[in-house]
């Protein structure tokens, strides 16, 4: 079973309907300071104190061997509650590995100084960094292919650097970050679980990891590419992690509002959750991924041989909605996908869902999608060198879909057809739904502030 028990809608309307009693019955001015002993039980997860659970024995990935527990065994003087940047930076104390809780209260932006001031994008402009200066020096035109190098470069390269230093935040092990309550939200920063083991995430918004100084990559696929630098999330060299009850976006600055710059888009955000470089043994349950392009990375690069082995990630309960592409790209990792909920909107762009690369071994089971008339079935995976995939129990519409041969049928003569056989079968993971009843489950419950 999940560690994460949903409120049910039906508890919550009896106890919010005893709370109206309680008030109705109360002459003006009182206050119903203690229940009254006939109230009904509290709502399941009130009281809980998320910032000492841990992940359950069986829960995906993350519960292999010694199981992840982050900072839930932290002593009373590493118990934080954080409202600001300068106070979240010192919890974290530059990524060390002394059991700590941190809770995030309110909402704590990563631009600002150490007295709270908020820095926008004039503010991290250093070096002459002009953004029509660094366009005339660097128009495909004139510039031609080669990577930017001069004077435009290297202010963007200062300038962005100021930024990263405060938007970078380094989580270490033994850490537990959970909002305080609900309506806690991390924005601008990039949390970077670098080389750490054992960390929980959990009922947290983490929102719009913007990027001031967007790099010009010539050639990137064929016309070029503005490359972004900060993921919300990214989890680099990380083992036994669990990201719960998390929402993540570009809320307050989507891409698609940004304007092309030599034809092509001026992406501001990276990855919403990335985990490469020998990350291992993740757990990604009820949280929502929404309004971005590339949401999840699951291994950087074909020739990064050594994530052979690693990348083992589970996905359970999780909606992308809204999402581009990337809802999870794969290399390398076995991955188990189950119980998730995909909706593509009418009218935004969309590429693909599953992203099937190098050696990746995916399990998808029973997830759903809700798609406008023009998406077809085929459209919801791509290929990149992928062999495999495992896939059953998929929701397209309403209609039960056999994902792999249609994807191969309508790929026919491109590429090598997918197989079926990934190699090997998950072990760690709580009860699997059929997909309709688990799109209604995230639904209701997944993303910060649904955690209890
Ligand atoms: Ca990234």
């Amino acid at each position: 079973m999940t560690a994460s028990p949903l409120r049910r809608p039906a508890r919550r309307t009896a106890a919010a309907l005893a709370l109206l009693l309680v008030c109705l019955a109360l002459p003006p001015g009182a206050e119903a300071a203690t229940p009254p002993a006939t109230s009904p039980a509290p709502v399941p997860g009130s009281g809980r104190d998320l910032g000492r659970e841990v992940l359950a024995t069986d829960d995906g990935w993350a519960a292999e061997g010694a199981g992840t527990t982050g900072g839930s065994t932290a002593d009373a003087a590493h118990v934080f509650t954080v409202r600001n940047r300068a106070q979240l930076a010192a919890a974290l104390d530059g990524g060390s590995s002394v059991p700590k809780i941190i809770r995030v209260a309110g909402t704590v932006d990563a631009n600002t100084d150490d007295r709270g001031r908020r820095l926008d994008c004039a503010d991290y402009a250093t070096g002459g960094y002009d953004l029509d200066a660094y366009l005339a020096a660097y128009h495909p035109r004139t510039w031609g292919g080669t990577k930017p190098t001069g004077p435009q470069e290297d202010a963007r390269k200062a300038s962005a650097a100021r930024q990263a230093e405060r938007v970078e935040l380094r989580v270490g092990s033994n850490t537990t970050i959970v909002g305080a309550g609900r309506g806690a939200v991390l924005t601008g920063a990039s949390l970077q679980v670098k080389d750490a083991d054992n960390v929980i995430v959990r009922n947290l918004e983490l929102r719009d990891a913007y990027d001031c100084f967007p790099v010009w990559q010539p050639n990137t696929g064929g016309l070029g590419d503005w490359k972004a630098a900060y993921d919300t999330l990214w989890l680099r060299g990380a083992t036994h992690v669990w990201i719960d009850h998390v929402t993540a976006s570009d809320k307050g600055h989507p891409d698609d509002r940004e304007p092309t710059h030599f034809g092509r888009n001026y992406l501001r955000h990276d990855g919403l959750l990335d985990i490469t470089n020998g990350s291992d043994l993740v757990t990604v349950s009820w949280s929502r991924f929404t309004d971005h392009d590339k949401a999840m990375l699951i291994g950087n690069a074909d020739t990064v041989t050594t994530d052979r082995g690693k990348l083992r990630v589970t996905l359970h309960h999780n909606e992308f909605d809204s999402v581009v592409q990337r809802a999870p790209r794969v290399r390398f990792g076995q991955v188990h996908l189950y119980n998730n909920r995909y909706v593509v909107p009418d009218g935004g762009d969309y590429r693909y869902s599953i992203g099937v690369a190098t050696e990746s071994r995916i399990v998808a089971e029973n997830n759903s999608f809700t798609t406008p008339g023009h998406v077809e079935v085929a459209d919801l995976l791509k290929s990149w060198n992928g062999s495999a995939l495992s896939q059953r129990g998929t929701e397209f519409n309403g209609f039960p879909v056999d994902l792999v041969p249609i994807y191969n049928a309508y790929n026919s003569g491109s590429e090598t057809d997918l197989a079926t056989d990934v190699g090997w079968t998950p072990a760690l993971h709580g009860r699997i739904d059929s997909a309709e009843r688990a799109a209604a489950d995230v639904a209701r419950g997944a993303g910060a502030g649904r955690a209890g």
